[in-house]
């Protein structure tokens, strides 16, 4: 491999914070989010290494077989559920649990659920309660509910529902939301889950026996204003790269795409090994950290595919080969992703597929 940038993956990091959700979920079980490539960490080894939970939730239904491909035994919730009759078939043959957010998907169910074989279906009704996504209205879903318990190819019926503000400690949106679906899944007996990381690590909701953390766990923060540090997640992720030029820009002189940053004094500039094609954000403004060794240093200019530009003036010695952090230990995905205006979910889970990922704190799987 001759690539300068790649991005490291700490298994023990990812355990820790999984023990983390263990002891905040309590006598609940822990489904963790591996969607979109579990968060751009590269989902085969992450379920390898979280071989002990519960369940695994993902977005659709290429999602799910790809893990029962991987060896996966434990439940599987496809969150989005499927849309054509050959999906839902291959979920009951590959015995997923199958979200149901659309009156659509339940007329699917029913016509096609007499040729499939008893049992063979897991149905978790999403409920709407606020968000204004994706779900059922609640008395929808009673009946939805009513209907899929006639059906012999159904052997479970869930519910499930999604926070739209527990980034927000105390938002009276959650409030709302956890009164309603606590009403709607009073004396049910099947699964209940509402719980993503957020709403884990605040208690804003404790009476559903799934939750299904997705950030905490690769060690980004779900709260607005606190550090993952301050949370006591880890970072699973460093991305690093290396320098490949060191130069000296005069008076006058700009730099990057646009001209958009100009020298005000003669400046020791760096390039990075590392741009938009491998997922560092376009957006991210002069000003972006970076560390270079002990040094926090900042971007200067745009971004380009493959390169940026680093300031200098406050790093000691700084030379060719040298390696940068550009998000991981030592500097939070969250800095970063502030400072492009996202949050630290949009950069782990676009990290391009041309950065290789190095499995650290396990075995290579
Ligand atoms: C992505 C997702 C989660 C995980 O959310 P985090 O904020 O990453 O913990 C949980 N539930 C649903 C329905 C999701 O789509």
């Amino acid at each position: 491999m001759h690539r300068l940038i790649r991005a490291s993956i700490d298994l023990r990091a990812l355990r820790r914070n999984f023990a983390l959700a263990r002891e905040r979920a309590g006598r609940r079980a822990v489904w963790p989010v591996v969607k979109a490539d579990a968060y751009g960490h590269g989902v085969k080894a992450v379920v390898h290494a979280l071989a002990d939970a519960d369940g695994f939730c993902v977005a659709d239904l290429d999602e799910g077989l790809a893990l029962r491909g991987l060896g996966v035994t434990c439940p599987v919730l496809v969150i989005q559920g499927v849309y054509s009759g050959a999906g839902l078939a291959a979920a009951a043959a590959a015995g997923l649990t199958l979200g149901v957010h659309d009156p659509e998907q339940l007329a699917l169910i029913e016509r096609d659920a007499p040729a499939l074989a008893a049992g063979s279906l897991r149905l978790w009704l999403k409920l709407e309660t606020g968000m204004h996504r994706l779900g059922l209205m609640p008395d929808a879903a009673l009946e939805a509910r009513e209907r899929c318990a006639r059906l012999d190819a159904v052997a479970e019926l869930g519910m499930m529902t999604h926070f739209a503000c527990a980034d927000t400690v105390d938002h009276v949106l959650t409030d709302a939301q956890a009164t309603e679906f606590g009403m709607a899944t009073l004396g049910a007996d099947g699964p209940v889950s509402a719980c993503n990381s957020a709403a884990l690590l605040t208690g804003a909701f404790q009476r559903d026996t799934v939750v299904r953390p997705g950030i905490m766990l690769y060690g980004g923060t779900p709260l607005l204003g606190r550090t993952a540090a301050g949370l006591s997640l880890a970072p699973v992720m460093t991305l690093r790269s290396r320098v490949i030029a060191v130069k000296d820009v005069a008076v006058g002189d700009t730099v990057g795409y646009g001209a958009t940053w100009v020298a005000k004094e003669t400046t020791r500039i760096g390039l990075v090994a590392a741009g938009y094609g491998d997922g560092y954000p376009r957006h991210a403004a002069t000003g972006t950290p970076v560390r270079i060794g002990n040094c926090d240093v900042h971007t200067l200019g745009r971004v380009s595919m493959d390169s940026l530009a680093v300031d200098l003036r406050t790093a000691g010695h700084v030379r060719p080969g040298d390696e940068v952090v550009l998000w991981g230990r030592g500097l939070p995905v969250d800095l970063v992703a502030a400072a492009a205006g996202t949050i630290g979910y949009e950069l782990l889970a676009g990290l391009t597929a041309r950065v290789p990922r190095e499995i650290v704190g396990g075995e290579q799987v």
